[in-house]
Order: structure tokens, then C-alpha cells, then sequence
């Protein structure tokens, strides 16, 4: 039987480039930034009321802390910040010798540490000056390891059900990749690939884990999300949307079986932007007959 999947446009502000969707199922609120739009948004689906926080630079994530507040990766910066009075106070600093850096996607994993790449940029666009930059952690002691560099545009992230593998994006090397993960240690070993993109489905973006340990990839420049079954490498479905620049997704919703998407407006021309209406809005994707899993919190 086949499912009638809905897609539907839920915040349509017309970010710059929303990205990072992250659910927060104690107040059933979606948290999302607009990277160079450098703003923090909190939308909830029950009043369709948004909140925002500028962070004065490029924000590349932001994700709950289980202390209170959220951690979020603005310029080099991973910076805790409080929403009720809109202070944010820096936690650690990377890439230190590479003032062109910024943090792009980040997540924190089963244990409740932060993992957060970089990506290098020709300032002052965001042109990607390639192999600039590297995967970091951050322990709850707030310790900064580098996990490895040689990296363009740090993105994906997500494990496996049983913790034991990371799944992980370099957008421009076009493939989901895995490493075997130790989630105590931290420690990534053995990176291999799992998917290879096919022509037309762009470069591959954020990415979540559904409850059945499939991946759901977000594909940039492609407008859709492709689900993915990480063991066999096989894609089992496409989810088209109206938006070509589909950055990142998460699952949410009372049961976690609404998946919402992100996308990008920056960098459409003129007629994309008459074609393409809903671009930089934000999506929710109905019927998938799959559900997603909480999102972890950062335990520092
Ligand atoms: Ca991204």
C-alpha cells in the first residue's frame, strides 16, 4: 500500500540559509538558525508563534544543553547562550589559526558530547576555499578534540541505533559516509562509505537517523530528501520539495513522525526565485509511515 506522503511549507521566512533543524520535545518547539542570516529561530507548531535571537555572526548550529540554555557554533566559536535574556558566553574556540573558518553543522551523540566541523571561505562570500576544515569534539568537561581535517564542508552527522557507528558528510566528496564509533571514548576508526550521490540528487547536506536506523539525507541543490538504508547502501525513497537548495531535516512532532526540512534562499537568481517561492522556508513532511528518535542534549 502506498502512503500518501504530504509536503507543506510551515515557516516561510524566507531564511537566507536555514539549517540545523533540531526538535525539543519538552516544549514541542522546533529549533532551527539561519546561518548567514545570523539568527537563532524557535518556532512552535501549536501557535505557529517564532521566536528569534540574532547571534552576530554566522551561526552553524544550535542544539539544547541538558543544563539549561543551548550550545551553538557562531563564527569559530562554540558559545553557550541563554534565550530569556539573549547573552551567549564562549565555551571553546577552534580552527584558531585559520581566522576563515567558521563552524557549519554540529550534533551532539548518545553520550552527550558536541561534534562540529568547519568548512574554510573566500571572505566575504561564502565561497568554499576547499580542504580548510576539520571535525572537533566537545566533552562535557568542555575539553576540544580534533578528530581530523582535510575536510571542505563539514556536514551530516548521526548515529546508528545502537551507537556504535557515526555517520558523517564532506559535502563536496558527494558521499554518506560511516566510521565504526565508540561512544564513550569518542573515538572514530574506519571510515568507509556508505552511499555514493547519483547525478541529479546535488551534494549531500544534514542528515538524520529514523527509528529503523535508515538515513534521510538532505540534498543541496537538489530539492529532496533521500532515504537511505546505511547496511545495503540502497536509497528506498525520494521526498520531492519545493525548494532546491533542501539543507538539512530532522524528525518531530508529538510522536516524532513529522519530518521537517530546511532550505536555502541565498545564491537564487531572479527566475529561481520566481520558481521557487517557498525557498528558504522551512517544511514539514507528512505520512512517511516512519518515526524519528529524540534529539540528545549537550551534557557540559
Ligand atoms: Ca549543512
Amino acid at each position: 500500500m502506498m502512503s500518501s506522503v504530504k509536503v507543506e511549507c510551515v515557516v516561510k521566512g524566507s531564511a537566507l540559509v536555514g539549517e540545523g533543524p533540531v526538535w525539543e520535545e519538552s516544549d514541542q518547539t522546533l529549533l532551527f538558525v539561519d546561518i548567514v542570516g545570523q539568527k537563532i529561530h524557535r518556532w512552535s507548531p501549536t501557535t505557529n508563534h517564532i521566536q528569534s535571537m540574532q547571534t552576530g555572526d554566522m551561526v552553524g548550529f544550535a542544539v539544547p544543553r541538558r543544563s539549561g540554555g543551548y550550545v551553538a557554533g557562531v563564527g569559530r566559536s562554540i558559545v553557550a547562550f541563554d534565550w530569556s535574556n539573549q547573552t551567549m558566553t564562549s565555551l571553546a574556540e577552534v580552527d584558531t589559526d585559520k581566522p576563515k573558518n567558521r563552524l557549519n553543522d554540529g550534533k551532539v551523540d548518545p553520550s552527550g558530547r558536541l561534534l562540529a566541523g568547519t568548512m574554510g571561505r573566500m571572505s566575504p562570500l561564502e565561497v568554499v576555499e576547499r580542504k580548510q576544515g576539520a571535525l572537533f569534539s566537545l566533552a562535557s568537561d568542555l575539553t576540544v578534540t580534533k578528530h581530523f581535517n582535510q575536510v571542505d564542508i563539514s556536514n551530516g552527522l548521526d548515529w546508528s541505533l545502537d551507537q556504535q557507528t557515526f555517520f558523517y558528510i564532506d559535502s563536496l566528496a558527494l558521499t554518506v559516509d560511516a566510521f565504526n564509533y565508540n561512544t564513550h571514548t569518542g573515538h572514530m576508526s574506519n571510515r568507509h562509505v556508505v552511499y555514493h550521490m547519483e547525478e541529479g540528487e546535488g551534494l549531500p547536506d544534514g542528515l538524520t537517523v529514523d527509528a529503523a536506523g535508515r538515513l534521510w539525507v538532505a540534498c543541496f541543490n537538489a530539492g529532496r530528501v533521500i532515504n537511505i538504508d546505511p547496511t545495503t547502501g540502497v536509497r528506498l525513497q525520494t521526498v520531492s520539495l519545493p525548494a532546491m537548495k533542501t539543507t538539512s531535516c530532522c524528525f518531530g512532532g508529538p510522536d516524532y513522525s513529522d519530518l521537517y526540512v530546511t532550505s536555502a534562499s541565498l545564491g537564487l537568481d531572479q527566475s529561481e526565485r520566481r520558481d521557487q517561492p517557498l525557498a528558504g522556508g522551512t517544511f514539514r513532511v507528512t505520512g512517511l509511515e516512519v518515526k524519528g528518535r529524540p534529539s540528545n542534549s549537550f551534557s557540559g
